[in-house]
């Protein structure tokens, strides 16, 4: 029997018979974990609330092995707060719809249990912070999330120099196949042509230039992020189910 602890964002939250719920995290160190939480959904119950989608947490897990894994669900024994983002997430629709994404995502690129997904998880943790704060559009911390979650997970766009031979920017013909935009010679059949202004918006999200971000008009967020959803279905087999309720 062992104790380990680390800290994670709590990602789902499924009931278990008459008390319990079986609770999915993105952990800063092991990864994806899904392990028991006892009594929690008895009303008096402050385990419980700290547990819920959205909470930054510092988790205690009892294990039966000497493993986190392997022998049944490991068991959360001891739950504390870092940042309950739930709070004013779950308060906003535009903020949830997009968190709700994000959670998923977050799930998506990092399915394995157990295997560590640090920078998944630090963007996670960033964007949930950002989202919460709102001080910039929702569906706009949404893409950049999702731009940098392809990033970490090895499919970086580009959307400045030429995706296939570096010609430097600004190109305009857009491909999914080639990862970013391409230049006149090198460009393929089937490529968008987005305005120039997506083009520099997208660039923007995903480096983290939010001064450029909010000054974006806004008849552009919609092509950004209609190509941010198609790059991002591109590269996951299955879509993301959540993405369909985000207001753009
Ligand atoms: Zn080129």
């Amino acid at each position: 029997m062992s104790l380990f602890r680390d800290d994670g964002v709590v990602l789902r939250a499924q009931k278990l018979g008459e008390a319990d719920r079986i609770i999915t995290l993105l952990t800063r160190q092991h990864g994806k974990v899904r392990a028991v939480a006892r009594g929690v959904r008895k009303t008096k119950s402050k385990f419980g609330a700290r547990l819920e989608p959205f909470s930054h947490v510092d988790v205690q897990f009892f294990s039966r092995g000497s493993e986190l894994f392997g022998r049944g669900l490991p068991l959360c024994t001891q739950v504390e707060t870092i940042a309950p983002y739930g709070g004013s997430i779950v308060t906003d629709y535009g903020r949830y719809t997009a968190g709700t994404a994000m959670l998923e995502t977050a799930e998506r690129f990092a399915e394995n249990e157990g295997e560590p997904a640090v920078q998944q998880y630090l963007l996670l943790v960033g964007g949930l912070r950002t989202l919460a704060a709102g001080v910039h559009e929702s569906h706009l911390v949404l893409d950049a999330f999702l731009l940098r979650s392809l990033a970490v997970n090895g499919y970086g766009a580009s959307f400045t120099d030429c995706a296939k031979c570096g010609l430097e920017g600004p190109n305009r013909f857009f491909s999914l196949p080639a990862g970013g935009v391409l230049c006149g010679d090198c460009r393929v059949p089937g490529c968008a042509v987005p305005s120039p202004e997506t083009l520099v918006l997208l660039g923007a999200l995903l480096s983290g230039d939010w001064q450029t971000a909010d000054a974006c008009e806004p008849r552009y967020w919609r092509e950004g992020s209609g190509l941010v959803a198609a790059y991002l279905q591109w590269h996951l087999e299955r879509g993301i189910r959540s993405m369909r309720y985000v207001e753009k």
